[in-house]
């Protein structure tokens, strides 16, 4: 498997189809599983919630299983691990088999743990990363492939029940 990994990565548009070609039979419905139910969600799903969903359509899968595959996902460039600072990890897919899912950034309320997904940036943000990255790159001569934005705060319900 290790081996397999290695050219996953590279070949980035084609590191689905090149993952779960050729694995074990098992893993591949976990995966498969996993990801159909992310693909399905708006939202970002912690490892228990993805256990639930996953367990409904392939009621044999344990949760190391799914812990397991999570990770494995996660370091193939198929899922990405979110922190919103409640101290649990939350996936996402980066993008789907047919690169359907859009790059996001997140609005975190730290009073309710909502999480807004935007992907209609405002220029000023647009500006301030091609910029960054721009001068990132140069200064530390490294290659940026994409980067994860979130801001945290109060929503308008949590801001409102303050007054
Ligand atoms: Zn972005
Ligand atoms: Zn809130
Ligand atoms: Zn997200």
């Amino acid at each position: 498997m290790p081996g397999r990994f290695g050219r996953c990565r590279q070949k980035k548009n084609d590191a689905l189809g090149c993952c779960f070609r050729g694995d074990g039979r098992r893993m591949t419905a976990a995966r498969e599983a996993i990801i159909a139910v992310l693909e399905k969600s708006s939202e970002h799903l912690s490892a228990e919630d993805v256990y639930v969903k996953v367990h409904r359509i392939y009621p044999r899968i344990g949760l190391t299983t799914v812990y397991r595959n999570l990770e494995f996902l996660t370091d193939s460039n198929v899922l990405a691990k979110c922190d919103f600072g409640d101290g649990r990890a939350r996936y996402e897919l980066i993008r789907t088999a047919n690169g359907e899912k859009e790059h996001h950034h997140h609005l975190v309320c730290t009073t309710c743990g909502r999480v807004i997904n935007y992907s209609e940036f405002i220029d000023e943000e647009l500006q301030f990363l091609k910029r960054a990255e721009k001068g990132l790159s140069k200064k530390y001569d490294f290659q940026i492939a994409d980067h994860l934005i979130q801001f945290y705060g109060t929503c308008q319900t949590c801001a409102g029940s303050k007054k």
